[in-house]
C-alpha cells in the first residue's frame, strides 16, 4: 500500500484513510458529478451537500371523469383513488434524494389548502458518511381538472367501428346478443389491463333484428366479430365508410362489421329438404352444421356444399320439449308415449339415446309429429 497521505484538495486538511471499499463506492456512485469531492474532508462535504432535490411546485394536469394524469405527452391511468394519492404519486416522481445516502427513508404528510391545492410535507432521514442526516421540504401540489382525451371521445360518442350482430333468416337470440356483449366489455377490460387507454365500447344498441355495437378503434370491432364467428359460426363481412377528413386533411374511415350468424343456431330442430329420414336437433353451427336425428339419434352433419345452411324448415327448438309419460318400449325402434296434449298413447320412433328406465322422457311436438328429445340434463 501507498504511504502518501491524503489532502482535501479545497481546505488541505488532511483527509483520513478511508477504506478501499468506500472510496471505490464513492468514486463510482457519483458519476454525475465529474471530478467529484471524492477526497474532500467532511467539513467540505457537508457544506455542498444537498440531500433532497424537490421542485418548487408540482402542476398536476388529472382528468376530472376517471383520474387519469397527463404524463410527458400523454394521459396515464395511475389508479389513483384520490387527489391526495395523486398528489403522493406526483411527489414522489419528482423528488430526488442524493446518491451517496444510505438507508433513505420518507414520509409525507398532505395539507388540503383548498380543493386543487395540496401541501405535501416530506421528511427525509438517511446516511452519509457515517453521519445521519434528515430534512424537510414542502412542495405544493396544484391539480388542474381537465378531461383527458378517452373522456372526452366517450363523451363526443366517437367510435371509429360498428360490428353488427345479425342472423340468416332470423334474429340474433339472446343468448347470442348477451354474449357479444360479453365478449365486447371482455376485450375492452382486456386492452385496458394492458394500458391501452384508447379501448372503449361507445354505444350498445338493441335493433329490430339484432344488435349494434360502437366501438372506438377498428382492431376492437375485427376481435369481436371474429370471436363471435369463432363460437357461434357464421361469417363477417366488413366494409369501409368514408366519414370525415381529419385536421391534417387525412381521410377517416369507420369500418361496419357485419356479422351474420348462421341460420339454426344450436338447439333448433329442423326439417331437412332433401331426406326423409326425421327432423334434426342442432348441436353446432360452426362450419358445417352438424346435429342428431330425433329418430335414430344417429349423428347428422351437412355437406361442405351446404355449409352451416341446408335447406331445411325450423320445426321448433329444444327449449319447448315437454315431458311425456313413457307406457310401454315397443322395440328397439319403437315406443309408446302418451301425447302431452291428447293423454292418448302413441307409437313413436325409439332413437338410441332413449333411456328404457325413464319414466318420462322430453318430447317435442311439431308439424313433423312427436319426438323424443336427448335429456340433456344428463350431460
Ligand atoms: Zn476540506
Ligand atoms: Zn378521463
Amino acid at each position: 500500500m501507498s504511504e502518501s497521505r491524503a489532502f482535501c484538495p479545497r481546505c488541505g486538511d488532511t483527509v483520513p484513510e478511508r477504506s478501499a471499499s468506500d472510496a471505490t463506492d464513492e468514486s463510482a456512485a457519483d458519476p454525475l458529478r465529474p471530478g467529484a469531492e471524492v477526497d474532500l474532508c467532511d467539513a467540505c462535504y457537508f457544506e455542498d451537500f444537498d440531500f433532497v432535490d424537490a421542485p418548487d411546485r408540482i402542476d398536476v394536469r388529472v382528468c376530472a371523469t376517471c383520474g387519469a394524469v397527463y404524463r410527458g405527452n400523454r394521459w396515464v391511468d395511475v389508479g389513483a383513488e384520490d387527489y391526495t394519492d395523486i398528489a403522493i404519486e406526483e411527489v414522489s416522481e419528482a423528488l430526488s434524494v442524493h446518491v451517496d445516502v444510505e438507508d433513505v427513508a420518507w414520509q409525507v404528510e398532505p395539507e388540503q389548502i383548498d380543493p386543487n391545492t395540496i401541501r405535501m410535507h416530506c421528511y427525509f432521514t438517511g446516511v452519509v458518511r457515517g453521519t445521519p442526516v434528515e430534512e424537510q421540504v414542502m412542495v405544493p401540489v396544484k391539480m388542474a381538472r381537465q378531461t383527458c382525451t378517452r373522456c372526452g371521445r366517450i363523451s363526443g360518442d366517437y367510435y371509429a367501428s360498428i360490428v353488427q350482430i345479425r342472423a340468416e333468416d332470423r334474429t340474433p337470440t339472446s343468448e347470442e346478443t348477451e354474449r357479444a356483449k360479453e365478449i365486447a366489455n371482455q376485450i375492452v377490460a382486456d386492452m385496458e389491463a394492458t394500458g391501452d387507454r384508447n379501448a372503449f365500447v361507445t354505444e350498445v344498441g338493441e335493433v329490430d333484428d339484432g344488435l349494434n355495437i360502437k366501438v372506438s378503434t377498428n382492431k376492437i370491432g375485427k376481435k369481436i366479430s371474429n370471436k363471435m364467428v369463432e363460437e357461434f359460426g357464421g361469417t363477417v363481412t366488413d366494409a369501409e365508410t368514408l366519414v370525415t377528413e381529419d385536421s391534417d386533411g387525412n381521410e377517416v374511415y369507420r369500418v361496419t362489421f357485419a356479422v351474420r350468424l348462421p341460420p339454426y343456431p344450436p338447439g333448433d330442430v329442423i326439417d331437412l329438404a332433401d331426406d326423409d329420414e326425421g327432423p334434426v336437433l342442432v348441436r353446432s353451427a360452426r362450419g358445417n352444421l352438424k346435429g342428431v336425428r330425433l329418430t335414430t339419434g344417429e349423428r347428422y352433419e351437412a355437406s361442405y356444399e351446404e355449409g352451416d345452411s341446408p335447406d331445411a324448415r325450423k320445426l321448433g327448438e329444444a327449449d319447448d320439449a315437454v315431458e311425456a309419460t313413457v307406457v310401454t318400449v315397443e322395440d328397439d325402434n319403437a315406443v309408446q308415449v302418451l301425447d302431452p296434449e291428447s293423454y292418448r298413447a302413441k307409437t313413436i320412433a325409439r332413437p338410441d339415446y332413449f333411456d328404457p328406465e325413464a319414466e318420462t322422457v322430453p318430447v317435442l311436438k311439431s308439424r313433423a309429429g312427436l319426438h323424443v328429445l336427448p335429456d340433456e340434463t344428463d350431460e
